[in-house]
């Protein structure tokens, strides 16, 4: 509170962002007990969750080309997505596509806001579509689990705690394993577990490591990784601005806020001098991160929306619109604006929309076989007869199939003839193989001092990759 000048109070509206909903003012943590959403939104982000989950846990049993649909490999080096093998000869791919991804976050959060967050983040996904619904069914709904807290330890009670806090820590082990078959690769995974613990300890007890950290998670620390440990989260404050779309309480209609009469004529609400907010505070009390959104944009707010799906129930009660709380802007709320889909959202769509297409059009560009042709120093071109010329090349061909595959040197149209210094080239493994050879060429095929000629690394009778390489011949 803040004194004016004729001493009357002024309250400090910001006074809220002094303190963060999940801390008291002795720094201790405030549990919080969300009431179970329920609404449209809800019911899609449930949707949405399962088709994600049911992705993540099936990817790593889906093969292409028998490579892993996706794979991790830091150790190994070997990256795979969408059967595609990416190696470390493609880093300048994954440095071009971290810098995209950055600009696309930050341009996406700056118009859409916390949307990934609330939708899509495997936090959120995990703790409230996972671990909160678990802990409904066996706890019970906010007041079932205040009252459960509360209680002291009668039988029920630790009959409860043990199951629920068993069936978090197995949930932790499967998603650890999950994890591991996008790092290891699930075969590996899968006979690295048919085989005794005794033979991977160190793995085993890494394992146990990070499945206690999950646990940790998500039975402890639940919305404090989003308020106080995720880095997006942290960022929001400098991303988003008046313009970004977020969940947002209508202040214009729903203040002054305040509790309705009963309806005696069919106008009675419209005719009321309160706003459309019937400070029933339902929408603070379904909210994960203990806010109430009736404050404005808030760090902890994971755009979730319970808090719409819970106001929108009370609007529909009162026979008032719903959207007192909705997705939109603070501009838009203030100017009235009808639409969220304004020029300058459009226009940075658009934008998203060409870093996505550059992405893309760049990985297509990608071979699944390089090969780097140079001629070896110090050699000159040879006479061999009469009529032909010989020069010598190094190879050295990249394989990121992720297998050895059959291979030849061709030189195209049959301008030249191939010979192999050493031993032959008859497949390339991976990484990559080097060796030697020379090129033959007829002395009427050769086009002055240096004739361009295009080399062909043929594999099962395709041509997997083409270079272009400098003859060198005599002057004329
Ligand atoms: S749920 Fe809606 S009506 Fe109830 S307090 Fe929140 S904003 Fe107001
Ligand atoms: S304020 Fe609303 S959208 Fe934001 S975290 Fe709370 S319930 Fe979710």
């Amino acid at each position: 509170m803040n004194t004016s000048n004729n001493q009357e109070p002024i309250r400090d509206t910001e006074a809220f962002r002094d303190s963060i909903a999940t801390v008291d003012k002795q720094g201790h943590r405030k549990w919080i007990f969300p009431k179970k959403p329920k609404g449209r939104y809800y019911n899609a982000r449930t949707y949405l969750s399962w088709f994600l989950l049911a992705f993540l846990i099936i990817a790593p049993f889906i093969k292409v080309n028998g490579e892993q649909l996706l794979l991790f490999n830091i150790l190994k080096r070997k990256f795979i997505l969408f059967g595609i093998v990416f190696t470390p000869q493609d880093f300048h791919l994954f440095v071009f596509a971290m810098l995209i991804g950055i600009v696309f976050i930050i341009l996406f959060t700056v118009v859409y806001g916390r949307v990934f967050c609330g939708w899509a983040c495997p936090q959120t996904i995990f703790m409230e579509m996972v671990f909160r619904k678990i802990e409904y069914l066996i706890d019970g709904d906010a007041s079932a689990q205040r009252k459960l807290a509360k209680a002291p330890w009668t039988t029920e009670k630790v009959i409860k705690r043990v199951l629920k806090h068993t069936i978090f820590f197995a949930i932790a082990v499967f998603i650890t394993n999950i994890f591991l078959s996008y790092i290891i690769g699930m075969d590996e995974l899968k006979r690295i577990i048919s085989e005794p613990v005794s033979e991977h300890l160190g793995g085993f007890i890494a394992m146990l490591l990070f499945s206690g950290a999950f646990y940790f998670v998500f039975s402890w620390m639940r919305e404090q990784v989003c308020i106080a440990v995720c880095p997006y989260g942290r960022l929001q404050g400098v991303m988003l601005d008046q313009n970004s779309i977020v969940v947002a309480y209508d202040f214009i209609r729903g203040e002054p806020r305040g509790k309705k009469r009963k309806k005696k004529v069919p106008d009675a609400v419209e005719a009321s001098p309160l706003g459309d907010c019937i400070d029933c505070k339902l929408c603070v009390q379904v909210c994960p991160t203990g806010i109430d959104i009736r404050n404005g944009t808030q760090l902890e707010c994971v755009n979730c929306t319970a808090c719409i799906d819970a106001c929108d129930a009370v609007m529909d009660k009162i026979d008032r619109p719903r959207g007192l709380i909705r997705y939109d802007s603070l501009k838009g709320i203030k100017e009235g604006q009808k639409t969220i889909f304004t020029g300058r959202v459009k226009a940075y769509t658009a934008v998203l929309t060409v870093l996505l297409i550059a992405v893309g059009v760049m990985f297509s560009f990608r071979t699944n076989v390089e090969a780097i042709i140079s001629q070896v120093r110090g050699t000159k071109y040879q006479e061999v007869g009469e009529n032909q010329i010989s020069n010598i090349f190094m190879y050295d061909i990249v394989n990121k199939m992720g297998r050895t595959i059959p291979a030849e040197l061709r030189i195209k149209d049959g301008l030249g003839k191939i010979d192999y210094i050493g031993s032959p080239l008859d497949s390339i493994y991976m990484p990559n193989v080097t060796g030697r050879f020379s090129v033959t060429v007829d002395k009427k095929n050769l086009k002055g001092r240096k004739t361009k000629l295009v080399l062909e690394v043929v594999s099962d009778g395709k041509v997997v990759t083409r270079e272009k390489i400098n003859f060198v011949g005599p002057y004329r």
